[in-house]
């Protein structure tokens, strides 16, 4: 993981009860025990290793509206209004600048992705628009012109996940919530037919409302209820150069690269048109759910069979809550970090601009990204298990969303009045 993650000191022994129980300390279970405190809401929140120590703190900080569903751009509206405000409510710099983004095509069949997706947000006033090559050498100057066009929105931005969660964390205490690393929930208690608490590795703690927002571990937390989320793992890797000279502080997107801005002055930098997507035992029982993602995407999908494959097949599916789990196994999942991915990522971010010939790596990292099938998050209660309610699923893009999804499954929790219209995110839709 990235080495500038700002580590936070939690409480460590779990209390007897409380009302809500957030399992899972990336930045939507952070977000949501934020606005719980805020309210007064007396609530928990266990990460079973580190605040944002996973997917939280390994993204690349972009906050786009820029090629989101349509369906989900209201979401990403009300987290820049969010974001806007946020160094102001947690009192400190989370590195949230409005700096835009922009993605290039280099072809017409790329272009015209473009332009559907801004017919398609025509009635949403994002300020998107359409680029010629000259206003892209205008806007980030220096490059060797290889471009069709490009679509950019100005409002749209990034922060510093190291940072983010981590600060908000610390605010959410702040504000009364009670966080504890290294204390993974092994289950849910229930009487009378609903949640009566969460079952730690400390023991138990009554509770009346629990929120998972387990990021890439909610599938096997709801198998071993007998619940069925639709996710699949894929794993992304990134490298932070040292400070150097750029073209642009906005935000960049090329059909096989993407850098952004750090705010040590060095650029984070990712392979755009590829992941890798490492077999698991899930990909052969709910892999049919994703046949359009796997025909649109296979060329982007680096599939391999590996040691991924048999270390997730002994990895237990169902477990008693009397024993180590899994989520005790596994307190950061590390995953393998694809260099030969880096060194393609950074070459062809200097075939497009040649100041990134001078480009050093400081370090380098993988994370991994749970995506569902049509590539949006699941916030919802889960109508089998009356008392739970699901934050998760975000497929890659749920940064720079995710203050605003954990409010919004925040107000989920409480039956309070929502912030946005949460039909694109139900349960019941797969
Ligand atoms: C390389 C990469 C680049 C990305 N780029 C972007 C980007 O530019 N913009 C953007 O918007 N998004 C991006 N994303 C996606 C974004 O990082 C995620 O969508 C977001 O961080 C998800 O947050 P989360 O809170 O759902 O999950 P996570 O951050 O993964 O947090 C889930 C937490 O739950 C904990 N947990 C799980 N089970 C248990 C349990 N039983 N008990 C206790 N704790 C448990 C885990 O340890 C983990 O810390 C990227 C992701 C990656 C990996």
């Amino acid at each position: 993981m990235t080495s500038k993650l700002i580590p936070i000191s939690t409480q460590t022994a779990i209390p007897q009860s409380t009302s809500v129980v957030i399992i899972g300390g990336g930045i939507v279970g952070v977000s949501a025990a934020l606005s719980l405190a805020e309210k007064n809401i007396p609530v928990v929140l266990l990460e079973k290793g580190q605040i944002a120590a996973e997917q939280s703190s390994r993204n690349l900080g972009w906050i786009r509206k820029t090629s989101r569903h349509a369906n989900d751009v209201p979401l990403a509206q009300a987290a820049d209004r969010i974001w806007a405000k946020m160094a102001e409510r947690v009192g400190a710099d989370v590195g949230y600048r409005q700096s835009g983004i922009m993605f290039l095509a280099k072809t017409d069949e790329q272009m015209s992705i473009h332009e559907s997706w801004l017919s398609s947000v025509s009635d949403l006033n994002l300020g998107s628009q359409l680029l010629s090559p000259k206003e892209i050498d205008k806007h980030v100057p220096g490059g060797r012109g290889m471009w069709k066009g490009g679509v950019y929105t100005p409002s749209d931005g990034r922060a510093e996940p190291a940072i983010a969660t981590s600060v908000l964390a610390k605010a959410a205490m702040n504000a009364g919530a009670i966080l504890i690393q290294n204390c993974a929930v092994r289950d849910l208690s229930r009487s009378a037919g609903k949640v009566s608490g969460v079952i730690t590795e400390q023991g138990e703690i009554e509770c009346d409302q629990v929120l998972l927002a387990g990021g890439a571990w909610s599938r096997r937390f709801l198998g071993n209820m007998g619940v069925s989320l639709p996710t699949l793992p894929v794993v992304a890797s990134v490298l932070r150069t040292k400070p150097m000279e750029g073209p642009t502080e906005i935000a960049v997107g090329g059909p096989d690269f993407s850098f952004r801005k750090h705010k040590d002055g060095g650029f984070i930098i990712m392979q755009r048109g590829k992941v890798d997507a490492p077999i698991t035992l899930d990909h052969l029982k709910i892999g049919l759910q994703f046949k359009d993602q796997l025909r649109f995407g296979k060329d982007a999908l680096n599939i391999s069979l590996g040691t991924p494959f048999f270390k997730d097949l002994i990895m237990p599916r169902r477990w008693s809550a009397n024993k180590p789990t899994p989520f005790e196994a596994e307190r950061v999942k590390n995953p393998a970090i694809n260099h030969h991915l880096l060194q393609d990522a950074l070459q062809n971010t200097h075939q497009a601009w040649p100041q990134f010939e001078q480009a050093e790596i400081e370090e380098s990292w993988a994370g991994l990204i749970d995506v569902t099938p049509d590539s949006t998050p699941v916030i919802d209660r889960v109508k089998a298990i009356p008392g739970l309610t699901v934050a998760t699923g975000f497929s890659g893009h749920g940064f720079g969303t995710g203050p605003a999804a954990g409010q919004l499954a925040a107000d989920i929790v409480l039956n309070d009045t929502l912030l946005v219209n949460p039909d694109p995110y139900r349960f019941d839709r797969f």
